[in-house]
């Protein structure tokens, strides 16, 4: 038998005594230790109202390194209870169960969003289709026919473990995705087609609950004049700088895109024109204070804003609303820049 000596704090953390006078680790204890590490990180479940199928079952698992956590419930209700406090990422489920069998606990688990990505494999100890065909229509993964070949069981738990990896992969890479689409590359703010979503879903919202919101439209002042002055890639770094004042600034139901060249919009919940009017002013300011670096050091830069703000009577679409925002802006242009203008109330 291979043995590695051990520490006190190793034997802590693996939770031997510390006066444990051996020492070292026999070859299954490290075994052991490395399921329980984390390394491999799946969990299993297993529900069985008899504890030899259990075992039988963990037995078979324990040779395969599939797993670095197991879950064992001998009745359905206790395996929920797991199922909803645990991470798992695979369950095996007896069928026939006392009190809460395999179906009832199926049905349980179902409806509920947070579970329906996690491979539920019934186990029934009889060989009938009808009890197959159930599990399945029942939104179980897969079905095990007891007594069951180790061989069948490992296999059958693989496919589904890599199934739920790829299935997991895929949600992750469509959340980046979809996060990309929904962002300006060059501010990471969101872009113009995701605060157009945003604007619909406030404008509905507002219009049934008759909750009011503010919209700001801001554009950078003379910003020809700075890409014309240092070139476009300095010309980025201010709209860069510019749309981390406007983060800075922003509450936290608040939102922003960039929504043209050197025009930004914020969306701000349940806000009245005296409070959209404090944050612009905020803003203003923040973004005057702007200090640059290197060839930018000379550089000072401001904003023109206009304010509008929900409910009003003129506006009833939301391409009112933004037209109304922006002739504020002009007017901000136009009174001398570095300035706000709001619409006026109806
Ligand atoms: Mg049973």
């Amino acid at each position: 038998m291979c043995a590695i000596p051990v520490d006190n704090s190793t034997k802590s953390l693996i939770g031997l005594d510390a006066n444990d006078k051996h020492g070292y680790l026999g070859i299954s204890t490290v075994d052991w230790f490395l399921r329980r590490g984390g390394w491999i990180g799946n969990a299993i479940l297993i529900i069985d109202d008899t504890k030899s199928v259990r075992q039988q079952i963990l037995d078979t698992l324990y040779g395969a390194d599939l797993f670095s956590d197991y879950f064992e419930s001998g009745n359905g209700l206790e395996g929920l209870k797991t199922l909803l406090n645990e991470k798992i990422d695979i369950v095996l489920c007896d069928v026939e169960m006392p009190g809460m069998d395999g179906f009832n606990f199926l049905a349980m688990v179902s409806p509920r969003k947070e579970l329906q990505d996690i491979p539920i494999l019934l186990l029934t100890s009889h060989n009938v289709m009808e009890t197959k065909v159930k599990a399945l229509e029942q939104a179980a993964s897969d079905y095990l026919t007891k007594p069951f070949s180790p061989g069948e069981l490992l296999a059958r738990v693989k496919v589904h473990l890599k199934i739920k990896a790829l299935q997991d992969n895929l949600k992750e890479n469509n959340q980046l995705l979809q996060k990309l689409a929904q962002t300006d590359p060059l501010t990471e703010l969101h872009n113009r087609r995701h605060m157009m979503t945003t604007l619909e879903a406030e404008f509905d919202r507002s219009s049934r609950v008759g909750s009011p919101f503010a919209l700001l439209m801001v554009d950078l002042d003379h910003f020809k004049q700075v890409n014309d002055t240092y070139g476009h890639q300095l010309g980025d770094k201010v709209l860069q700088s510019t749309a981390w004042e406007i983060k800075a600034t922003l509450r936290q139901y608040d939102s922003a895109a960039r929504f043209g060249g050197e025009e930004f919009a914020l969306l701000l919940p349940e806000t009245s024109l005296k409070g959209a009017n404090l944050v612009a002013e905020r803003l203003r300011q923040s973004i005057q204070g702007i200090e640059f670096t290197g060839p930018l050091s000379k550089l000072r830069i401001s904003v023109s804003i206009g304010v509008a703000v929900m409910p009003h009577e003129k506006i009833t679409t939301i391409k009112d609303l933004i037209r109304l925002a922006d002739a504020a802006m002009y007017t901000a242009k136009r009174k001398g820049r570095n300035r706000i203008e709001s619409v006026p109330p109806a």
